[in-house]
C-alpha cells in the first residue's frame, strides 16, 4: 500500500466554526459545516472540502468494493440526458416538479438524470442480443439531480447528490430474484462496513403488480421517514406495509343483535360517551365510491382509515369519497348510522382484520338516531374482503411476534426494487432466447444514497463534542495534535512521519498561533477516531493517546504509539 502523505492542518483547506450555521436544522448539517467538511453553495447544492471529500470517497470505495464483489460492472453514463427515452416511459411528465428540464442551443429538450432506468435499458438493448449476454448487473456512482421541494436537511436531501444506482437484467423471474438477493446481501455488507445501524423494511406492496421492494432505513431523529419497528424481533416495515391476518374468535355466546335509540350521537365520540363504552367497541363505516360503485369500509371506531391504503387496494380503480347526492334515494344508506348488517346487496363491504369473524360491535342500525349492539361479524353481516386500511399506531402488535410496535424516524439510505418488465416493455428490450425467439427482459433497480450515507452516519455517531467516525470512513486514522511549543510540534511531526511510513493515515495539527484548547476542541469536532497529543511530556518522548469515542486516555512512547496504531 502506498503511504498517504501526512495531512497538515497548517496547510489544509479547513476553517472550523464555533457556531452552528443559522439555516441548519439537523445535527449532521450543523456538524459537517462546523467541522469544515462541506460548504453550502446554494439551496440543496453542496461543495465537499478536503476532509469531506475523503469521507465521501471512503463511502464510495466500500460501495464499489461490495458491488464489484457481486459481479456488478461499473460504468459511467452522462448525467445530462435527452428527453426521448423519458417520453417513451412517461416519466418526462410524471416526474413533475422534481425533474430538472433544460434546453440546448438548438432548442432540444434535455434533463438532468434523477435516476437512470431508461438509459440503462437502452444501453443493454444496444449491447445485449442473446440470452448469452444475460444476466448482467451494471452500476454507476454519479451525481443525481432532483429539484426537491424542501432541500432543508443539508446533505441528507440535496438537489444534487451522489448515488450508486444499479440495474439488473435477467431473462426470467428466478434470475431477477437472484439479482435482487445479491443486491440485498451486498447492501447488508455495505451498511455493516459503514458502521450504520439500519433496518430492512418492506416497502408498500400495493399497486405495482406484486413486485418486491425493500428500503434500508437508518434510524435517526433527523429522518423524514416513519417506520414500524419491533423492539423484540427483526420485523420492520413502512407503516403502509404493516399487514395483519384476521384472528377469528368464538362469538356464539353473544346475545342477539339489539337496536338501541341513540339520539344526538352523530359521531363516534358522542356515541361512545352516551353509551359509556370505549370507541374501540364501536364499528365505524366509511363510504367511498370505487369507479362509481359504493363500497363501505369498516374499522374500529378508535382507528383512522388510511386512504392511501384504500387507494392502493383498489388501484387502478379510482377511489372517491361519497357526497350527499350518493345518499339520495338509498334507504340502506342512512348518513351517520350506517351498519354493515343492513347494507344493500350491491354494496361491497371491506373491513380491517380487527373486524374478524366472531367479533361483536356497536354500530349504526341503518335508521336515524338508532344504533345496534351485539352485531357479530359472520353472523349479522358478511365481510367481502379483509384489507389493512387503518393507520398504524405506536403500540399495535407486531405482525410477526406480537410485541408492541414502535414508530421510529429514519433516514432512507438504500432502496432495492424489482421493476419487472415495465421499462423493458416501454423501450422494447428483448434478447434472443434459447429457442431463438425474442424474450422480454426483466429488470431490477437498486440505489444507495452515497452522500446521504455520510450524513446518516454523522447523525448516528456524533456526540456533543462533534463528529465521530468509524475508522474505515474517517478522513484519517489518527489526528496528531501538537500542543503548541516548538519541541511539541517537532515531536508531533516526527511521530506523524513514522505513522505515515507505517501506512497509517495521519492528520497533524501543526498550526502555530492556535491555542492547545482550540486544537483539542477542533480534534473532537473533526472526529478522527484516535487523537494523539504531543503535550507536556514530549521532551521525554511520551505522548497521550485518546480514543475519540470513549474518551479513554493513555500515555505511550512514540514507538508504542506507532505499534498500537498500526496493529
Ligand atoms: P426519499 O423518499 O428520501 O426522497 P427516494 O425514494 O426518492 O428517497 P430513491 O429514488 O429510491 O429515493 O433513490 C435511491 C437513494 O438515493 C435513496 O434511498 C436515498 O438514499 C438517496 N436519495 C434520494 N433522494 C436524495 C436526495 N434528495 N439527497 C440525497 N440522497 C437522496
Ligand atoms: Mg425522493
Amino acid at each position: 500500500m502506498a503511504n498517504a502523505p501526512v495531512q497538515r492542518m497548517s496547510q489544509l483547506l479547513v476553517k472550523t466554526l464555533r457556531d452552528d450555521p443559522a439555516d441548519a436544522e439537523v445535527l449532521s448539517h450543523k456538524l459537517l459545516v462546523r467541522a469544515g467538511y462541506v460548504r453550502r453553495t446554494a439551496a440543496g447544492l453542496w461543495s465537499w472540502l478536503p476532509l469531506g471529500r475523503k469521507v465521501l470517497a471512503n463511502v464510495e470505495r466500500v460501495v464499489r468494493e461490495e458491488m464489484d464483489a457481486i459481479g456488478a460492472q461499473e460504468v459511467l453514463l452522462p448525467a445530462l440526458l435527452p428527453r426521448e427515452p423519458y417520453d417513451a416511459t412517461g416519466r418526462w411528465d410524471e416526474y413533475g416538479g422534481e425533474l430538472f428540464r433544460l434546453k440546448d442551443r438548438k432548442g432540444g429538450d434535455y434533463l438532468l438524470g434523477p435516476t437512470h432506468e431508461e438509459i440503462f435499458t437502452l444501453l443493454v438493448k444496444d449491447q445485449a442480443s442473446s440470452y448469452k449476454d444475460l444476466p448482467v448487473i451494471l452500476y454507476q456512482i454519479q451525481n443525481k439531480y432532483r429539484d426537491e421541494a424542501r432541500p432543508r436537511a443539508g446533505i441528507l436531501r440535496g438537489r444534487e447528490f451522489l448515488m450508486k444506482d444499479s440495474y439488473s437484467f435477467d431473462l426470467a423471474d428466478e434470475g431477477l430474484d437472484r439479482s435482487y438477493a445479491l443486491h440485498r446481501e451486498a447492501y447488508q455488507r455495505i451498511f455493516q462496513r459503514l458502521g450504520l445501524d439500519y433496518r430492512i423494511c418492506a416497502a408498500t406492496a400495493g399497486a405495482m403488480g406484486g413486485s418486491r421492494s425493500e428500503e434500508f432505513l437508518a434510524p435517526a431523529e433527523a429522518g423524514e421517514d416513519v417506520f414500524a419497528d419491533c423492539p423484540n424481533c427483526d420485523f420492520a416495515a413502512n407503516t403502509e406495509a404493516v399487514t395483519y391476518e384476521p384472528q377469528p374468535v368464538d362469538g356464539s355466546a353473544v346475545p342477539a343483535l339489539e337496536e338501541i335509540p341513540t339520539p344526538d350521537t352523530p359521531t363516534i365520540e358522542t356515541l361512545a360517551a352516551a353509551l359509556g363504552v370505549p370507541a374501540a367497541a364501536t364499528l365505524k363505516n366509511l363510504l367511498v365510491k370505487v369507479d362509481g360503485e359504493i363500497v363501505a369500509v369498516g374499522v374500529p371506531g378508535d382507528r383512522e382509515v388510511d386512504m392511501d391504503k384504500v387507494e392502493a387496494h383498489f388501484a387502478p380503480a379510482v377511489v372517491e369519497l361519497v357526497t350527499a347526492e350518493d345518499f339520495a334515494g338509498r334507504a340502506d344508506l342512512v348518513r351517520g348510522y350506517v351498519g354493515p348488517q343492513g347494507l344493500g346487496e350491491k354494496v361491497t363491504y371491506i373491513a380491517d382484520p380487527r373486524v374478524a369473524p366472531g367479533t361483536s360491535w356497536i354500530t349504526g342500525a341503518n335508521k336515524e338516531h338508532t344504533h345496534a349492539r351485539n352485531v357479530v361479524a359472520g353472523r349479522d353481516f358478511e365481510v367481502d374482503a379483509y384489507v389493512d386500511v387503518v393507520v398504524v399506531q405506536e403500540g399495535d402488535p407486531c405482525p410477526k411476534c406480537g410485541a408492541a410496535l414502535r414508530l421510529d424516524r429514519a433516514i432512507e439510505i438504500g432502496h432495492i426494487f424489482q421493476l419487472g418488465r415495465k421499462y423493458a416493455d416501454a423501450l422494447k428490450l428483448d434478447v434472443l432466447g434459447h429457442n431463438g425467439k425474442p424474450v422480454r427482459v426483466t429488470m431490477g433497480s437498486y440505489g444507495v444514497g452515497v452522500s446521504r450515507a455520510v450524513a446518516a452516519l454523522a447523525e448516528q455517531t456524533a456526540d456533543e463534542q462533534g463528529l465521530c467516525w468509524p475508522r474505515e470512513i474517517a478522513p484519517a486514522d489518527v489526528h496528531v495534535v501538537a500542543a503548541g511549543k516548538a519541541l511539541q510540534t517537532e515531536v508531533a511531526l516526527d511521530v506523524a512521519g513514522k505513522l505515515a511510513a507505517a501506512g497509517v493515515r495521519v492528520l497533524v495539527d501543526d498550526r502555530s498561533g492556535v491555542s492547545p484548547g482550540v486544537k483539542f476542541t477542533d480534534a473532537e469536532l473533526i472526529g478522527v477516531p484516535q487523537i494523539l497529543v504531543a503535550g507536556r511530556r514530549s521532551g521525554e518522548g511520551v505522548l497521550e493517546l485518546k480514543d475519540r469515542r470513549t474518551g479513554e486516555r493513555e500515555e505511550l512512547t512514540v514507538e508504542e504509539a506507532v505499534a498500537r496504531l498500526t496493529a
